[in-house]
Order: structure tokens, then C-alpha cells, then sequence
């Protein structure tokens, strides 16, 4: 999955172009068409990530752009929740995602982000993905990888997509991505998502100040150069609004910082609908007040809350997902139970924590004609990427939580 295999990938991609063509709106372009777009994400990237490291082609790139000081991003700042808000401008109460693996109870069925059905299954994805407001608008979409891309919307999907296979090697993406994107091309792509996950899997393993965190931000930054040499080479350097994002940030942890729930409520009184940073309990019949004080009388390292409660900020109170109880750990507690950590022990980097603590923001940056050039602006929120993405490809947005007011300060006046 890295930069050595990027030759090694050029003989794939003739695999991959035609791959999954399916229900575009043909395209009826008017006369002065907008640049096209392109939003990559990075999974689990931070800011603090390019202050340590040289990354050469980042500098390049926010020197021809513009950053934002920092990006909030949404409650739980888990990958799917915040993926999902960035396509759709809407926060997790908004459109059911509520964290990375969950159960309905209404559906009888579990959404895991490992299980292909669930990616591909309808039912689970509130909200219209910008790439299908964009296919509904005579735009043409394509993703190589983004949370949610495998599903249908109005029976309507990207003209081209991928299921996802985290062994598919970053620099085929990219390649492909080029392909569809390239003005000579078969495809003509007007926007695209492109998914990097290696950052997050290295963030996770070693916690976010290890030197093999460094090696992945460096790696990423060659994969970066590589992805905008091909563009250069399709013509569309200065002519494509490029949009780089991530999802959240993250945090070490570490065993002295452990609640076990199994010491404070009985586990056989609930089901746990999601384990950690935030607990999110489901009482059994009639249970619920119980429970609920035994947690609050206890409340350290943790705070906890009934469903209605939740304080505004969080938007996460309004969906039927959402259980009666959310217990949201401190910034780097884990919550755990006594036997699954004498086991397992804690993940030593984490995220999912509270989207206003500082280590859970990420990055934003965005470069290309419709962006300032050299800038450093106030933080972006990711709820109004959906709303900037409609304005860059002048398309009506579906509606959606976000604000194109709040991220006009990155675009050219
Ligand atoms: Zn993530």
C-alpha cells in the first residue's frame, strides 16, 4: 500500500477504469462548465502531523492554497460518522450513523464498517451524498473509496465507484482517479472522492507522537507529489479545486486510564450498542433509571447522560438509533470491561472523544481556482463541506446542516 508499489500498480489500473459503470444522468453540460472538484480524505490526519515532519509536497500545496487554521469535525468523531457528515452536510443525528459499528434494533441488524452488506444496503445511509446530488444535477461522480459510496441513493450511485479493498495500493487509486478526471478521457469526471486510510491504521497502532506515525505523514506526502504530477499530466493542475480533509484527529491512551463499566452497572441489565470513547447504552426493560444514576453517582473520568439531555452542541439526541444512555470518557480514558482489557488491553491511539477537545481536530486545506492562495484562515467546520462542494460545482445543495456562510472565507472574493 505504499509509494514502492506505485509502479507495480500502473499494469492494474487498466483493470479498474470501467469498473462499476452504472446509473449516471447523462451529462448535459451548459457552455462555462465549473472546474471540477476533488475532495481526498486522510484518514486520521492532524495538523500538529506537517508542523513536525518535512512534507515537501503539502508545503507546495498550501503554498498554492489555503488552510484552515484547524477543522472541527462531528460528534462522535468516529470514521463513518464524520465521513458520512462531510458527504452529506448532516450532523449524526441527522443521518443515522452513529458510530463505526452499531446495532438497530427497529432493523434487527448490525451495521459493522468491516461487513460488505451493510455498505451496500440502503436502509442504513440518512441523507444524499454530494456525489448523488451532483449525478442529479447532470454532474458525472466518481469515487475511489468513501464511506457510503457502495450504496445506492434513489436508486442513484456515482457513474463510478469501487467496493472497498483496503489492499487496493494508494497509488492505483490515485492513477484511477486521474483517468476518470482526465478532459481526454471517457469519463470527464466533475467530482470525485478520493480515501487514504494508512495514517489512521499507523495513529491507531502506535499512538499519534510515534516516529512510525512520522514515517506514514512522509509517505503520505510522496503519495501527494505523485497525486499532483498526475494531475499536471492530465492538464487540470491549476484547473481542478482540490478539497484535502480528514475525519478526526487522535489521541494516545494508555492502561492507567481505563473505566470498567462491568464494576459499575450490571452488564446483563443493558446492551452495549458501542463500547468506547463513548458508551452507548441500551437498558433493558424498565432499567433505565437505574442504570442511569448508578453512572452518574459515579461520574469521573466520564460524563454521562440520558438521551434527551445530551447538551445541543453534540447533536446527538435525535434519532432512534441513538440509546438511552450516552457515557462520553474523557480525553484518553477508555471504557472497557474487566475481562475484555485483562485480555485485550487498550488500543494505544484512539478517537471518538469529544469533537470540541483539541486533539480531535483535523485538517483542512483546499487549493485550486475558486480558492485563496497563500492563506491561513479561522477553523472550518466539516458540517459545511457538503454546502462548499454544491457552491464549487454550482449545483442546488439537498438540504443539510451546514453553511456555505461559514467556509466563504476560503474562497477568492
Ligand atoms: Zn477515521
Amino acid at each position: 500500500m505504499h509509494f514502492k508499489n506505485i509502479i507495480s500498480s500502473l499494469t492494474l489500473l487498466a483493470f479498474f477504469i470501467g469498473f462499476n459503470s452504472c446509473s449516471g444522468v447523462q451529462n448535459e453540460q451548459p457552455s462555462e462548465d465549473p472546474a471540477p472538484v476533488l475532495m481526498i480524505s486522510i484518514d486520521g490526519f492532524m495538523n500538529e502531523y506537517l508542523e513536525r515532519n518535512d512534507t515537501p509536497n503539502f508545503d507546495r500545496f498550501l503554498a498554492e492554497g489555503v488552510r484552515a487554521e484547524y477543522m472541527i469535525p462531528v460528534f462522535p468523531t468516529k470514521t463513518f460518522p464524520n465521513h458520512w457528515s462531510l458527504a452529506t452536510g448532516l450532523y449524526v443525528e441527522n443521518h443515522g450513523i452513529i458510530s463505526n459499528s452499531f446495532y438497530d434494533y427497529e432493523l434487527d441488524a448490525r451495521f459493522s464498517y468491516g461487513a460488505p452488506d451493510g455498505q451496500h444496503d440502503e436502509r442504513w445511509w440518512g441523507g444524499e451524498p454530494i456525489w448523488v446530488t451532483a449525478e442529479k444535477q447532470g454532474k458525472t461522480s466518481v469515487n475511489f473509496f468513501w464511506p457510503g459510496s457502495e450504496a445506492t441513493f434513489d436508486g442513484l450511485q456515482s457513474t463510478k465507484w469501487v467496493d472497498y479493498d483496503g489492499s487496493i495500493p494508494d497509488s492505483t487509486r490515485i492513477d484511477s482517479i486521474a483517468a476518470w478526471f482526465d478532459p481526454a478521457g471517457d469519463v470527464q469526471a466533475d467530482f470525485g472522492t478520493l480515501y487514504f486510510s494508512f495514517v489512521d491504521s499507523r495513529g491507531h497502532r502506535y499512538g499519534p507522537d510515534a516516529p512510525e506515525v512520522d514515517e506514514a505523514v512522509i509517505e503520505m506526502d510522496l503519495l501527494l507529489g505523485y497525486f499532483l504530477e498526475k494531475i499536471e499530466g492530465i492538464g487540470l493542475a491549476d484547473q481542478m479545486n482540490i478539497v484535502l480533509v480528514s475525519d478526526h484527529g487522535m489521541a494516545k491512551q494508555s492502561e492507567d486510564k481505563v473505566i470498567f463499566l462491568d464494576e459499575l452497572i450490571n452488564l446483563d441489565d443493558v446492551d452495549i450498542i458501542d463500547w468506547s470513547p463513548v458508551a452507548m447504552i441500551r437498558p433493558h426493560e424498565g432499567k433505565t433509571d437505574e442504570i442511569y444514576n448508578a453512572l452518574k453517582e459515579n461520574e469521573e473520568n466520564y460524563r454521562v447522560y440520558l438521551k434527551d439531555e445530551m447538551p445541543e452542541r453534540f447533536h446527538f439526541s435525535n434519532h432512534y438509533r441513538i440509546p438511552e444512555i450516552i457515557m462520553i470518557a474523557d480525553m484518553s480514558y477508555s471504557i472497557t470491561n474487566r475481562d475484555y482489557f485483562e485480555d485485550r488491553g487498550v488500543v494505544t491511539g484512539m478517537h471518538g472523544f469529544d469533537n470540541m477537545e483539541p486533539e480531535m481536530f483535523t485538517f483542512f486545506a483546499a487549493k485550486g481556482p475558486a480558492f485563496k492562495i497563500n492563506e491561513i484562515e479561522g477553523p472550518a467546520e466539516s458540517i459545511n463541506i457538503y454546502e462548499l462542494i454544491s457552491h464549487l460545482l454550482q449545483i442546488e445543495p439537498a438540504e443539510n446542516d451546514g453553511s456555505l456562510d461559514e467556509v466563504k472565507k476560503f474562497l477568492k472574493p
